[in-house]
């Protein structure tokens, strides 16, 4: 393939990733960033088997297990039995698995450092609100109007609220999911939980309390620990409205290890309010377009999977880049090089769910009663431990690469 002119719409994981790759690769790259200096927004999140392989394979892995910290188990119970509902070990798994937990401004961090030193042009405070489509080639527009490009390809990583996905050869808009979630990152405290598994509470699927160590946002920060809390965005402004020290009680209530967190938290502003939205791009790309990341497909955190799954992306797009000789058909096979791992793990997500965060009372019914026994008996805990590294399906084949060696 030629030297092509590649603009990237979006600086979250999958834009930086797709950047590094495609740079590499030899292509002039420019990445369109809406935020005046690029920055993560929001908590923590889980970097899954998956995503730690792209990473490795874009030299970064150990930049990111300085910051992150190992996750080897995500258990759970009902918070007041105190009954297991949840117990997934990675090591029923061969071969060493892990994850690693890490704030978002570690992973962004990491990424973005990669992409300054690559010397990866970059342009903030644009906000793409269009693009013209040509023959061979597509143009940006900007929120001043300004037109931008031509580019033999667009790549659009612009997260789940994309304006410019519509351009794809079938494209649909996120459905919001009835619950959301609070996020805080605050200070780790050890007593009560265990720095290397993700914790949650659960009361049927309404409350779902979390809380997942996440390492340091910088090297020379404090070890930090996401604290998440399910809610309906719906119903934001009654909880605001009887106030921070009774949802610090009911939290309590629930959970009471849980002092050391809630007394970091003196008003609902400490926290984000996370809306949840779920959609998958039946053809995420169009012409001289790529769809990638949760542009082309979004759902709710529970199986932790979007920002590996916007990595896995990025490592297609490239790799589809590398093996055909035309645009046209490097898309063609970056979509179908991925389109079993997303529409499985999309179908996953979307299953499951409601069974931690519904108003449902027969789906939790079913979850602290079935899933206890049955997640113990084999192939289960093998099954359980696959669908959380994200391999239950396999990713890295269909896109070139080979599982990272664990050990
Ligand atoms: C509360 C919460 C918890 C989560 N936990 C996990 C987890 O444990 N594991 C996991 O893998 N995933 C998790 N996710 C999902 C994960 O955060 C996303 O899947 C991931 O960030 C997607 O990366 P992305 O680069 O595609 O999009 P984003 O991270 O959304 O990045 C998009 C970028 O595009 C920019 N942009 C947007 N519009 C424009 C525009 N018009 N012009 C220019 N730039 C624009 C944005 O500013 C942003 O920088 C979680 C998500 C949430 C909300």
């Amino acid at each position: 393939m030629n030297k092509l002119q590649i603009a990237i719409v979006g600086g979250g994981p999958a834009g930086l990733a797709a950047a590094l790759y495609l740079k590499r690769a030899n292509h002039h790259v420019t990445v369109f960033e809406r935020f005046a200096s690029p920055s993560a927004v929001g908590s923590g999140l889980i970097l899954q088997p998956t995503g730690l392989t792209i990473l490795d394979d874009l030299g970064l892995f150990q930049n990111i297990q300085l910051l992150g910290n190992r996750i080897d188990r995500l258990y759970g119970a009902d918070a007041h039995s105190g009954r297991t509902v949840l117990d997934v070990r990675y090591s029923a798994l061969k071969g060493g698995r892990y994850g690693i937990a890490v704030h978002r401004a570690a992973l962004f961090d990491v990424l973005y450092n990669a992409v300054r030193k690559e010397n990866i042009d970059i342009e903030t405070n644009v906000d793409i609100l269009s693009m013209e489509v040509g023959a061979g080639s597509n143009s940006l527009i900007a929120d001043n109007g300004r037109r931008i490009g031509a580019f033999d390809l667009v790549v659009d990583a612009s997260g789940s609220k994309s304006k410019i996905r519509s351009f794809a050869n079938k494209s649909c808009e996120p459905k919001p999911l009835v619950y959301g979630a609070y996020w805080a990152t605050l200070n780790w405290h050890s007593e009560g939980f265990h720095q290397h598994s993700l914790l949650q509470r659960y009361r049927k699927a309404g409350v779902m309390i979390g809380v997942l160590p996440i390492g340091k946002a910088g090297a020379d920060g404090p070890n930090s620990a996401a604290f998440f809390w399910s809610t309906k965005p719906g119903e934001e402004s009654s909880l605001r409205n009887a106030g921070i020290e009774q949802w610090k009680d009911h939290v309590l209530s629930l959970w009471p290890e849980c002092s050391a967190y809630v007394d970091q938290i003196d008003d609902f502003g400490d926290m984000t309010l996370a809306r949840y939205g779920h959609h998958t791009l039946p053809m995420p790309i169009g012409r001289n377009l790529a769809v990638i990341g949760d542009a082309a497909h979004s759902t709710s955190p529970q199986l932790g999977q979007g920002a590996n799954m916007a990595l896995l992306d990025a490592k297609a797009l490239a790799h589809a880049l590398v093996t055909t000789t035309d645009v046209t058909s490097a898309l063609s096979r970056y979509a179908q090089s991925r389109r079993l791992h997303i529409r499985g793990f999309q179908t996953l997500s979307r299953a499951f769910t409601p069974f931690y965060q519904s108003d449902s009372r027969v789906l939790p019914f079913i979850r602290d009663r079935v899933v206890p026994v049955v997640s113990r008996i084999p192939p289960a805990p093998h099954l359980l431990a696959s669908m959380v590294s994200g391999t239950l399906v396999d990713p890295f084949e269909p896109i070139g690469l080979k599982e990272k060696i664990w050990i």
